[in-house]
């Protein structure tokens, strides 16, 4: 056991929160504080126009869905504001409006709005009449109560907390509630929504201990929110029972994280939002008690992602069955699940490692994810939203406007307004600079009072300025992060790699002079006298960079990922020939330019390369065509002006691109399909699978139809004599909804009748493997295939081939 100290740690604060408490009464906390988001303004262009739309866009969006699908009204009906059934789709609704609360709760520090504010309070009325006398708060439950237990959610039992480890998600909105509250408190000074959760805490400490209730939470994150409670009450009994929701985890599912005791847990499993709010909690606990059990399990835990399960673009779980993590180095780029959420958790878990540690490799982490996967998350207009940011599409995927289950959008609301928190840290005798963005800032180091200004047009441009203005001259350290992309690092621990070394250095100078500080955990310390007015400037070089990934990782073989500083960029449809960017193959001696387009994209930097397209032939073999300028842009302004392809892992070799189709028939038919999607391209573009459930290569399917019969239709351009036709069926068995279908039928137009083909070989229904039908040629304009869905499943097809 260590004991960190006595230090004064104010997580989010507004207010002070531990009032006439001076630092050496105050209780253990994270050795590093952080320098909360009220006391750094942004000035930049980057970051704080996306600030402001999340105000002025996201957040009222939020709401009126909340409103509109119900959420709010399910409040209503439980606080016998209104009548009616449960409103929604999951039990877990109620946390979206509280999360959205927390999000306009710390965007109201920085904008200030009185009509917010009011609504605030008529929503808190609302979510208060909702709790029941001895502080249970759960809508579904209550309102199914009102009817005689009718109307009680599937994943919820007759009992209270009884299937919470399992899909109840009880625990799970408390959690949110909580750390909404502390926020509402702490931008407000109110306690209206403060005491709803303390009453509700309470009863939660009553029904669960050790002689009580023990049941794990299904979903964590009440474990954050208890923390937040005792760090605003300062009541140990909040963090006992966070303490105990997590030692009570064991001989449960892997995928909640429950499989064995936290304490033992050494690998990333399961849901990865999960994980990664159970990670923080246990930092959290870590950093107050100065438990080194925890802290062992979250290091190699955090090693194992870090080292084997993390993208590129510091998007995790590479899954959707789980959404969650896969086995190490399992990486697919267009079926990454990499949801929105996750990426939000994993920079909570770093930036707690960071407070525990203070050492730059989870500040290298956290900011890739934010630039990044994160980032990717919302749209530039701020209303539309990615639960999944895979690394490559073929048209296929598109932001949402809002989701049947809703944590994605909720968590982008609260998670912006408190991005400059993560810019600076202090301790009593160290400044901590992490990340880079014009700002001005004033906060306290220990007894001292700072103001800082900071200058960069980062992440475009590498220096940055950065000028102090102590209230009284001291000395103290300023620590400098040096990021790893300076230093030719591409991610910590080498799962991706520059390709090259880079020798410019980075520099530094304090008041004009050239200096060499020493470097300690990934910082330059600048030790000195400060007085007002000094100046540090650095320049970081940020040339472009090509990646190149573990050979593990089977889908970058032969790929190379492109790099500037922290960002990281993709080929994206409408800036490259032909639409066509999947086909493309970059010319590995070609120069890298950059250029800054104000005009795209609300402004960005742009790279510009060179490399070829490529086409099958009719033969098999694949050409590459006149070479040609590529433009990328950064990853997480993708998708900003409609679907179409994306590629962040760019072939060096053509054997590794998706060349243009070969002119076959199919290619050059019309297709139309029972049902008509976005996905129909998929069954003539040549793309072929290796096995039924290839996620990396697109397909059709008629999902959720079953029982039933479907099909898909050729038109040619001109008649052809045909005698054969082959298909790779999708199935996701066993945990998705396709599998092969029951039969199928070839069928050809003849005289405006569908006529069946004479078959000469047998039809066969494969999975993982093409099935052929050889039939009597005929000369034909039309072709049909009817597919007979199982009496269970859905089915879809990869490819259907005519010749
Ligand atoms: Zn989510």
């Amino acid at each position: 056991m260590k004991n960190y100290g006595a230090l004064i740690y104010v997580f989010i604060a507004g207010t002070i929160l531990f009032g006439g408490c001076s630092a050496e009464d105050s209780p253990a906390d994270y050795p590093i504080r952080p320098v909360t988001f009220t006391s750094v303004k942004l000035t930049d262009n980057f970051w704080a126009p996306r600030i402001k739309k999340n105000a002025s866009v996201t957040i009222p969006i939020a709401f009126s869905y909340c409103e509109s699908t119900g959420r709010i009204k399910n409040f209503e009906i439980a606080g016998g504001l209104d009548t009616g059934r449960f409103r929604t789709i999951y039990p877990f609704d109620d946390s979206d409006v509280f999360k959205i609360i927390e999000g306009a709760s710390y965007s109201l520090q920085t904008f200030p709005d009185p009509q917010l504010e009011a609504y605030l309070d008529t929503l808190i009325y609302k979510i208060g009449m909702a709790q029941e006398e001895d502080g249970y708060l759960y809508t579904n439950r209550t309102i199914a109560e009102m009817h005689g237990g009718e109307g009680l959610h599937d994943w919820a039992s007759p009992n209270r907390w009884e299937l919470d480890s399992i899909l109840s998600h009880e625990l799970y909105n408390l959690g949110h509630l909580y750390e909404a509250a502390v926020a509402h408190f702490q931008a407000t000074g109110k306690r209206s929504l403060l005491d709803i959760a303390l009453k509700s805490a309470d009863l939660v400490d009553k029904d669960f201990g050790p002689d009580r209730v023990k049941v794990y939470p299904g979903h964590q994150v009440i474990e954050m929110g208890l923390v937040k409670l005792y760090r605003v009450t300062g009541e140990k009994k909040y963090l006992d029972l966070a303490r105990f929701f997590l030692d009570i985890r064991d001989n449960g599912d892997m995928y909640n994280q429950a499989h064995m005791k936290v304490v033992d847990q050494t690998e990333a499993v399961g849901h990865s939002v999960r994980a990664t709010y159970m990670y923080s909690g246990m930092a959290d606990i870590a950093a107050i008690e100065g438990d080194e059990d925890y802290l062992d399990a979250i290091s190699k835990i955090w090693e194992d992602i870090v080292c084997r399960k993390i993208y590129i673009t510091g998007g995790i779980g590479a899954t959707g069955g789980n959404e969650g993590f896969a086995e190490p180095y399992f990486l697919p780029n267009m079926s990454a699940y990499c949801e929105t959420c996750a990426s939000i958790g994993d920079i909570f878990t770093n930036h707690r490692l960071f407070l525990l540690h203070g050492e730059s490799k989870y500040i290298d982490i956290l900011e890739k994810t934010l630039y990044n996967s994160m980032l990717s998350g919302v749209s530039l207009s701020g209303d539309r939203f990615f639960y999944p940011n895979p690394l490559e599409s073929n048209g296929q995927h598109s932001r949402q406007a809002w989701f049947g289950c809703a944590c994605c959008p909720s968590n982008v609301a609260r998670f912006v307004p408190a991005i400059p928190g993560y810019i600076y840290a202090v301790t009593d005798k160290d400044l901590y600079v992490n990340l880079f963005a014009s700002n001005n800032a004033e906060f306290m180091m220990g007894e001292r009072k700072i103001r800082i200004a900071q200058r960069t047009d980062f992440p475009w441009d590498g220096n940055v300025e950065i000028s102090l203005f102590p209230e009284t001259p001291g000395r103290f350290s300023v620590r400098i992060r040096i990021p790893g992309w300076a230093v030719n690092e591409a991610i910590p621990c080498g799962l991706y790699k520059f390709d090259g070394k880079n020798d410019e250095d980075y520099l530094i100078q304090l008041n004009g002079d050239t200096i060499i500080p020493l470097v300690e955990n990934g910082y330059a310390v600048i030790e000195h006298k400060w007085d007002k007015g000094d100046q540090i400037a650095i320049s970081f070089p940020l040339p472009v960079r090509k990646v190149k990934a573990d050979e593990r990782i089977r889908d970058d073989i032969g790929k190379v990922a492109i790099q500037r500083g922290p960002v990281i960029y993709c080929a994206e449809w409408p800036d490259n020939n032909t639409g066509n960017v999947l086909n493309l193959v970059l010319d590995e001696n070609a120069q890298f330019s950059t250029e800054f387009d104000p005009s795209l994209l609300n402004g960005t930097q742009v790279i510009k390369t060179s490399g070829w397209q490529t086409r099958r032939t009719l033969e098999g073999n694949v050409d590459l065509l006149p070479g040609e300028y590529i433009t990328l842009i950064p990853y997480a302004l993708w998708n900003n002006r409609g679907p179409g392809q994306m590629r962040v892992w760019l072939p060096l070799v053509r054997e590794r691109a998706r060349p243009l189709p070969a002119p076959t028939i199919a290619f050059n038919s019309r297709v139309t399909a029972s049902r008509m999607t976005n996905l129909l391209p998929a069954v003539n573009d040549q793309d072929l699978p290796e096995h039924s459930n290839d996620r990396s290569v697109s397909y059709y399917h008629w999902w959720p139809a079953k029982d039933q019969w479907e099909w898909i239709q050729y038109d040619f351009e001109k008649p052809h004599t045909i005698s054969s036709s082959m298909i790779y069926w999708f199935d996701d068995g066993p945990d998705g909804g396709c599998r092969i279908p029951d039969a199928w039928e070839m069928l050809y137009l003849s005289d405006n009748i569908w006529k069946p083909v004479r078959a000469r070989t047998k039809y066969t229904v494969t999975k993982n493997g093409w099935d052929t039908l050889n039939f009597s040629p005929v000369r034909v304009s039309s072709v049909k295939i009817k597919v007979r869905l199982s009496r269970d499943f859905s089915a879809g097809v990869y490819e259907w081939i005519v010749r």
